[in-house]
C-alpha cells in the first residue's frame, strides 16, 4: 500500500522559530516542508494549526504502560513500542540489565529481533545497557547481587549476543577495568555513559578521557556535589563535549536544580529522559524493579526504603515539565527530548529532526502541549480524536 501522509497547516517547532506549513511524508521519511503542499493519494491529516515536532526519542526508559524490559519476552518490547506513541515517544532504547551474566547474555539475545522492526509503532533503536558495571555504593534501586566490576570479555560477549545493538552503556569510571571498559564500548560503537559512580571530579575526568561522552541521570544515582570536591557533576556540566541527562519528573531532581543545570549545559547538552518503570501511564501502583517490590507516588516509584526506582510521569509530562521548570519554548524542548537523544543513540542523522530526508517520526501537540497524534515512520499510529482526520 503506498503510503503517503499530508499534514496540513502544522506549526512547526523548529529551531529557527516556528513556521507554519504543511509537511508531507511519503513512506517512511519526510519529503517535502512547505506552505500549500498537495499530493495525489496522499492521506490527510488537518493539523489546524497544532505544533508539530519531531517525535520523543527516549533513552533511558525500562517500560510503561504495564510493559517491562526486565524480561526475556520480546512481546513486552513490541508492546511497549505500540503502546508508547500516545506519549508521543516515537523510538527508544531498552534500558535493561539481567540479575547475572548468563541472564544478561540470554535477554538480549531474545529480545534483539524486537530491534529495528518496521511495525506502525516506535521503532526500538537497541539496548541502553545500565549495569552490571556499576559501583554499589550508588546502585540505586539495583541489587547488590547484580552488580559487578568491569571485564571487558564480559561485555563484548553482551554485545555479540545482542548483534551490536547496544548503543549505550552506563558505567562507573572508578571501578577497576572501567577505562578499558570506556574503549571496548566506544570502539564497538556504542555510548559510554557515566553513571551509578562515586567517582571523583578526576576519576569521572579519567573516564571522559577514556571516551566516555554522556552522563546517565545526572544528580541521581553519583555522588553528590561538594564544594571541595566537585565529582561527577561537576565534572559532567564543565565537560563542553558530555551530553547529560535529566528526569524531569520534579521529583528525582527538584526543578530549581534542573534549571541551574540546564544553565550550564544549554540546548545542545541536556537529553531528557524518563528513567519510566512499567508502572508509567498505568493506574497500578505497586510492582517489582530489581527483584525488589516497589510503589509508585507522585511522579515516582520507591522502594519501601524509601529510594527511587525510576519515574512514573510519561515522556510527554516530562516534556512539558521541561519547558516549565527550564523556561524554554518548544523547540528548545524538543531538542531535548527529540534530537539530542537521537545522537547519543547514534541515530542523529535519521531521528530527531523536521527535515527533507528524516524519518517520520513526528508528533502533534495541542495548546496545553497535550499529544494529539504521533507518527512513526509515515504512520499516523496514535490519534486522541478519531474525528481530526479528513
Ligand atoms: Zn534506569
Amino acid at each position: 500500500m503506498p503510503n503517503k501522509l499530508l499534514i496540513k497547516d502544522a506549526v512547526l517547532a523548529l529551531p529557527s522559530g516556528p513556521m507554519r506549513c504543511d509537511l508531507l511524508c511519503d513512506g517512511h521519511r519526510i519529503v517535502a516542508i512547505g506552505r500549500a503542499l498537495e499530493a495525489d493519494g496522499a492521506a490527510q491529516f488537518n493539523a489546524n494549526g497544532l505544533t508539530l515536532g519531531p517525535g520523543f526519542v527516549d533513552i533511558h526508559v525500562h517500560g510503561g504502560g504495564g510493559y517491562s524490559f526486565f524480561s526475556s519476552d520480546p512481546r513486552e518490547v513490541t508492546a511497549y513500542a505500540a503502546w508508547a506513541p500516545r506519549k508521543g515517544v516515537t523510538s527508544l532504547l531498552v534500558s535493561t540489565v539481567g540479575p547475572n551474566a548468563d541472564e544478561t547474555t540470554a535477554m538480549l539475545a531474545s529480545l534483539e529481533p524486537a530491534i529495528g522492526v518496521h511495525s506502525p509503532a516506535a521503532e526500538v533503536l537497541g539496548f541502553h545497557l545500565e549495569g552490571p558495571f556499576l559501583n554499589p555504593a550508588r546502585r540505586g534501586a539495583f541489587h547488590p547481587d547484580m552488580l559487578r566490576e568491569p571485564v571487558r570479555e564480559e561485555f563484548l560477549r553482551y554485545q555479540e549476543a545482542a548483534r551490536g545493538h547496544i548503543r549505550q552503556v552506563t558505567f562507573a569510571p572508578e571501578l577497576p577495568g572501567a577505562l578499558a571498559l570506556a574503549s571496548a564500548i566506544v570502539v564497538s560503537g556504542a555510548t559510554a555513559a557515566i553513571g551509578h559512580t562515586d567517582a571523583t571530579l578526576q576519576e569521572t575526568n579519567a573516564g571522559f578521557e577514556a571516551g566516555a561522552c554522556h552522563v546517565t541521570h545526572l544528580f541521581n544515582a553519583m555522588r553528590p556535589m561538594h564544594q571541595r570536591e566537585g565529582g561527577p557533576i561537576v565534572a559532567a556540566l564543565l565537560n563542553d563535549d558530555a551530553t547529560c541527562e535529566l528526569v524531569c519528573d520534579g521529583a528525582h531532581v527538584a526543578p530549581e536544580v534542573l534549571r541551574l543545570a540546564y544553565r550550564a549545559l544549554g540546548p545542545n547538552r541536556t537529553v531528557v529522559v524518563t528513567d519510566n518503570l512499567h508502572l508509567a501511564g498505568t493506574n497500578t501502583a505497586m510492582g517489582h524493579f530489581g527483584g525488589l517490590e516497589v510503589e509508585a507516588e507522585t511522579g515516582v516509584a520507591k522502594r519501601r526504603d524509601g529510594t527511587i526506582a525510576g519515574s512514573v510521569e510519561t515522556m510527554d509530562q516530562h516534556f512539558r515539565n521541561a519547558v516549565r521548570f527550564l523556561g524554554i519554548d518548544l523547540a528548545t524542548a524538543f531538542r531535548l527530548t527529540s534530537s539530542n537523544p537521537a545522537r547519543v543513540a547514534g541515530a542523529g542523522k535519521r531521528k530527531g529532526l523536521l527535515e527533507r530526508g528524516y524519518d517520520a517520526d513526528l508528533v502533534l501537540l495541542d495548546g496545553n502541549v497535550e499529544v494529539v497524534a504521533t507518527v512513526c515512520r509515515g504512520d499516523l499510529v496514535y490519534l486522541a480524536d478519531e474525528g481530526r482526520t479528513a
